[in-house]
């Protein structure tokens, strides 16, 4: 399948993999809008956040409590951060294999920036 982020995963693309587990892989984005900016995404290849069945709900909490794990592990959990995940064409998703943007290390406003 020609998704990078599946290439990633098989690490036939590099990346800078700052954790794995059985079913995510986290690693830093290679433009960052923040001074942590990690994407958190699942090892199975879902496309879009339309495409979550039932059966990966604990998928999704996985993402979401690695993103907190990660957040707490760089010391910037009790100030605040953002996670984001972007759906489609106007929701501003690039790549079409689900991830969470974990966003710290500075202060974001709402609901632009
Ligand atoms: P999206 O716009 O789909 O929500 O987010 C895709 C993200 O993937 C962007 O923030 C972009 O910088 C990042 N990205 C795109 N290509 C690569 C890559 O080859 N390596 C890494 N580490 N990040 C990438
Ligand atoms: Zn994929």
């Amino acid at each position: 399948m020609d998704c990078l982020f599946c290439k990633i995963i098989k690490r036939e693309i590099p990346a800078d993999i700052v954790y794995e587990d059985e079913h995510v892989l986290a690693f830093n984005d290679i433009n960052p809008q923040a001074p942590t900016h990690i994407l958190i995404i699942p090892k199975q290849h879902i496309a879009t956040l339309n495409d979550i069945e039932e059966a990966d709900l604990a998928l999704i909490g996985r993402l979401q409590y690695t993103a907190a794990r990660l957040a707490k592990e760089r010391g910037f959990a009790e100030e605040g951060y953002r996670v984001v995940m972007n759906c489609n064409d106007q929701g501003g998703q690039t790549v079409y294999h689900i991830h969470m943007h974990l966003m710290g290390g500075r202060r974001f406003t709402w609901p632009a920036g």
